[in-house]
């Protein structure tokens, strides 16, 4: 990704610094080819303030609460693993929190969950007897916990 306007811009040390999240790039180039590389720059999602946001608020906020707690309930999305789920997850696993995994009646729970899960409940939430009979395997989990 060069050409000879490149070159002589590189040798004139034509440079010029552009923003890029919350730095400063010096780049060294010709107009079109300095523009692509830019746009390359800024279109890495990890290089946004919005993802350092969000790593920021996780690393603040999820991980010392995780930490903390005695046990992490994780509610199984019912579309699918997303991304928030999937870091709550990693973090309860990464401080070896007992995991209690809720999920909605007839919701596939992937053998992977059900293995790192220290138990798996499942009811419908939607309605008054699930909630009932989830929050009774609640306080059966807790009481079944070692006390520390
Ligand atoms: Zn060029």
């Amino acid at each position: 990704m060069s050409c000879k306007a490149c070159d002589k811009a590189q040798e004139d040390g034509d440079t010029y610094y552009v923003r890029v999240g919350r730095a400063n790039v010096a780049v060294s180039g010709c107009r079109e080819h300095a523009n692509e590389l830019i746009e390359r720059l800024r279109s890495n999602p990890f290089e946004t303030d919005e993802w350092r946001d969000y790593a920021k608020h996780a690393q603040d906020e999820l991980l010392p609460k995780v930490r903390e707690s005695a046990v992490s309930v994780a509610l199984v999305p019912e579309s699918g693993p997303d991304i928030k789920f999937l870091l709550e997850l990693g973090t309860m696993i990464w401080y070896g929190k007992p995991i209690l995994v809720l999920a909605s009646e007839g919701r596939q729970v992937p053998d992977g969950l059900r293995r790192v899960a220290t138990a798996v409940v499942q009811g419908d939430i939607g309605r008054e007897e699930g909630r009932a009979l989830l929050q009774e395997k609640l306080m059966q989990f807790l009481d079944d916990m070692p006390d520390e």
